[in-house]
């Protein structure tokens, strides 16, 4: 059954690519515990926090929380207390005696020896390799020393490191589940190697082969920049007669510049995904999209669909590229897959993480929903993410007219607009608006009907009380205003959203009207 792992190093949030391995490593884990129910199947969270320097308390936190919003949760991790689980702890920080253990048990196999070399001596030895134009590398000295010279050594109390005796003429080869097979000279490639420092600190790789190894990891799945770590790794493994795990190193990903995806392009934490108005569940089937497909032209996947037809050995070698608009494109689908009262309740948390939200008043929880509600309908069939409800809204009640009009690049739109005098008609209706020309008959019952129809509709919202009195309303206002068709219609969108297309008007301001009939908590314009 896989026991899978995903290890981050807390130095900094969830970014896209730590997210990709630890979905992968997730989906693998899920699938093992479909297929081998109440087996030691799982997802491990090892929190790799060996570099103290770099590694804070705060950054794991971050890690943890957004991997729970992705809903990648553990099922063994830091968060288990150290009483029922068999494997832990799992902060490295917690495990020194372990690997403490582990080494000495290798010192006494003969799999690793003391080196008593000063810096001095490294520095030198370090020298007169590059002078002799070798690259350096340890060059053994204490490998085979004498029982004796040792124990002198220790008897003065002589610092020392514990280094690893790499086999001789030893080649470390594996089967890459991406990579195909991949293969290094051990001796040629890392000379033997530091364990423990003289301090007792352990090194990463040393940690990360005793985790493997007593955390039962069937399958290593990682990014590609650590391929080189597997040569000590499986050394390590091997010396302690743990089976190598199987390995799957994931090719970089990289901006629409073809470099490697970093802070420049826009964002890439997990963090500002949230923020910005994506679905966790969107992000899993795009980050799954980034390095794997199911063979067929399928990109739109459920979380349950992901763990069914998930299969690591079709993770493609070459890396892939992050497509923005294209994660915009799987966050619509998924948008339509969420039923209207959630996407209302994403709407008003966004609404939250915009800032939007005027708290203290008693009824702002209300009103909150109300906007949300209005938010959601007007932008629901076009929206990508919960933030465009947002952006919508802002429009709809703090837009500028004259900015709105110079803004139109459109020639034929402007001619439209200009046509359908849309300065007096626009002027017209937002004073009607403003001074209650619209014939709402009551504000509270209104609201009432249009959420219970918009929830039961679930669909397009059908305020069918209103849409007559709008329509009612427009026919005035086109007679007396002497414009009709799009010359009426447009401008009116246009004063009302910003936009030139959209959801048909007469839905839209009756969406408005209710929405602001009862205190709104949108800060217009800001
Ligand atoms: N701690 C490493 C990182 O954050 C992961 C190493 C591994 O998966 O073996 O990049």
């Amino acid at each position: 059954p896989p026991r899978m792992r995903f290890a981050p190093s807390p130095t900094g949030s969830l970014h896209v690519g730590g997210a990709r391995t630890a979905l992968y490593n997730w989906l693998v884990a899920k699938k093992g515990q479909l297929d081998f129910p109440n087996s030691e199947a799982g997802f491990i969270l090892r929190v790799e926090d060996t570099d103290l320097a770099r590694s804070t308390k705060e950054s794991e936190a971050s890690v943890l929380e957004d991997l729970t919003w992705l809903g990648l949760q553990w099922d063994e991790g830091p968060t288990d207390t150290i009483e029922i689980s068999k494997y832990g702890p799992y902060r490295q920080s917690e495990r020194g005696n372990i690997y403490v253990q582990a080494a000495e048990k290798l010192l006494e196999e003969g799999k690793a020896y003391r080196c008593f070399c000063t810096t001095e001596e490294l520095e030198e030895m370090k020298a007169q390799q590059e002078a002799a134009g070798i690259p350096p590398r340890y060059d053994g000295r204490w490998r085979d020393a004498p029982e004796e010279e040792v124990n002198k050594m220790l008897e003065d109390g002589k610092p020392f490191t514990v280094r690893f005796k790499v086999p001789e003429n030893s080649r470390v080869v594996i089967e890459d589940v991406v990579r195909g097979t991949v293969g290094w000279d051990a001796e040629a490639t890392v000379g033997d190697f530091i364990l423990l420092r003289s301090n007792r600190v352990p090194v990463y790789n040393f940690c990360v082969a005793v985790d493997d190894a007593l955390m039962g990891i069937s399958t290593v799945v990682r990014a590609e920049e650590h391929l080189t770590n597997t040569v000590r790794q499986a050394l390590v493994l091997d010396a302690l007669d743990a089976p190598r795990p199987r390995y799957a190193h994931c090719s970089l990903i990289l901006g629409e510049d073809k470099q490697k995806l970093s802070k420049r392009h826009g964002a890439t934490s997990c963090n500002q995904f949230r923020l910005d108005g994506f679905l966790p569940d969107a992000m899993i089937n795009y980050l799954a999209l980034l390095g794997w497909n199911d063979g067929s032209d399928n990109e739109i996947f459920t979380r349950d669909e992901l763990i069914d037809a998930f299969e690591l050995e079709r993770v493609v070698k070459s890396p892939s590229v992050f497509d923005m608009e294209k994660l915009k494109w799987v966050n619509s689908q998924h948008l339509k897959m969420v039923s209207l009262p959630e996407v209302v309740q994403l709407v008003k948390q966004q609404f939250e993480f915009e800032n939007m939200l005027k708290v203290g008043t008693d009824d702002s929880d209300l009103a909150f929903i109300n906007m949300s509600y209005a938010a959601t309908a007007l932008a629901r069939e076009r929206m990508q993410t919960t933030k465009d409800a947002v952006l919508n809204a802002k429009t709809v009640f703090g837009y500028d007219l004259p900015a709105t009009f110079n803004d139109i690049s459109d020639a034929e739109a402007k001619s439209m607009i200009e046509q359908g005098n849309f300065y007096n008609l626009a002027t017209r209706i937002l004073s009607d608006f403003e001074s209650d020309v619209f014939p709402i008959p009551d504000a509270s019952t209104a609201m009432d009907t249009f959420q219970s129809e918009i929830v039961e509709s679930a669909e397009k919202p059908q305020p069918s009380e209103f849409v007559g009195a709008y329509k009612k309303y427009m026919k005035t206002l086109s007679k007396e205003m002497g414009v009709k068709g799009k010359n009426l219609f447009h401008p009116v969108r246009l004063a009302l959203t910003g936009e030139m297309s959209g959801q048909e008007v007469t839905q839209q301001l009756a969406i408005l009207v209710m929405a602001s009939a009862d205190d709104t908590c949108i800060d217009a314009g800001k």
